[in-house]
């Protein structure tokens, strides 16, 4: 099928303002699907659904799935779709906006308990931070998993360990919210239109924070003055707030080289850090 027949299949042009680009590579779905390890009584949670590619694998596998759709377009194709499946329920809207535990409160649909998703690029971050909040103000979640497709740069990040190159303040507030793991690469060409760039498919555990911080914000802080300035050592990045010397005198009680670099600093030295630091 060459490009002008798909697009008149599906009589709809992508809309680049909410990041259209339909998945095409059932080799994909299929990845995705494995790795959202779905159970018939999960209540899936898919953000983003689009034409209903994901979602019609999701239906298959589960007695309950929501998809967030904001095009009002392709919310009438969905219900055209799926509209008489009884494990089906879409929500028309901003899954921003939406408040999902007040939405969903009946069965079989009541509190998703997985996110799968193929979602916007262009507010991955915003996304994220719905799901599971941020350092300062963790969300009390009840998701157990959430499978996302996003972009290859940004997934690198979240899954990054310290020392590499992708390690960086997004690596540290994510890694302190949830265990984050690689499930494969996706290269542009599994889409219609392709993004400009990769793409990865990650799962994310949301973490019960055993050791939280004692002042999340002077920890949000500290990353964020840490990595501002890659190349240079933490204690050059943080003059503003502390001396060399007494920053010397923490990280060496703390077992942390003084020479280190923030990259260099675990999730867990990142949280011993901010604990040890005097407050500002
Ligand atoms: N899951 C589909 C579509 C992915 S494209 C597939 O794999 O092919 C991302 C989808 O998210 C689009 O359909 C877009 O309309 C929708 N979207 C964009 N912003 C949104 C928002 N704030 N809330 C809900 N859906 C949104």
């Amino acid at each position: 099928m060459n490009l002008d027949s798909a697009k008149k299949k599906q009589n709809y042009r992508p809309l680049k303002r909410f990041g259209q680009h339909w998945l095409k590579s059932e080799k994909v779905l299929d990845k995705i699907i494995i790795a959202a390890e779905i159970g018939r009584s999960d209540r899936i949670l898919e953000i983003g659904a689009g034409t209903g590619i994901l979602t019609s694998r999701l239906l298959e596998v589960s007695d309950a799935v929501i998809s967030v759709e904001i095009d009002r377009h392709l919310c009438q194709k969905l219900l055209n779709k799926f509209g008489d499946s009884e494990n089906f329920l879409l929500l028309q809207g901003d899954f921003l906006k939406l408040n999902i535990t007040e939405l969903l409160q009946h069965p079989p649909f009541q509190h998703p308990n997985k996110i799968v998703a193929n979602i916007p690029y262009n507010i991955t971050g915003l996304i994220l931070a719905k799901i599971f909040g941020t350092i300062e103000r963790p969300t009390a979640t009840n998701y157990e998993s959430v499978v996302l497709l996003i972009q290859k740069e940004v997934g690198d990040r979240l899954v990054a360990k310290p020392g590499t190159k992708a390690y960086s303040g997004l690596s540290v507030r994510m890694q302190y919210l949830a265990h984050c793991e690689l499930v494969c690469d996706v290269p542009a060409k599994a889409f219609y239109p392709p993004p400009k760039v990769d793409s990865v498919v990650v799962k994310l555990y949301p973490k019960i924070i055993d050791n939280p911080a004692n002042n999340p914000q002077l920890l949000g802080t500290l990353i964020k003055l840490g990595f501002a300035n890659r190349r240079k050592m933490l204690r050059n990045n943080l003059k503003s707030l502390i001396s060399v010397e007494e920053l010397t005198t923490i990280l060496e009680k703390l077992a942390i080289n003084p020479q280190s670099r923030a990259e260099n600093l675990s999730v867990n030295d990142w949280i011993n850090f901010s604990n040890n630091f005097p407050s500002v």
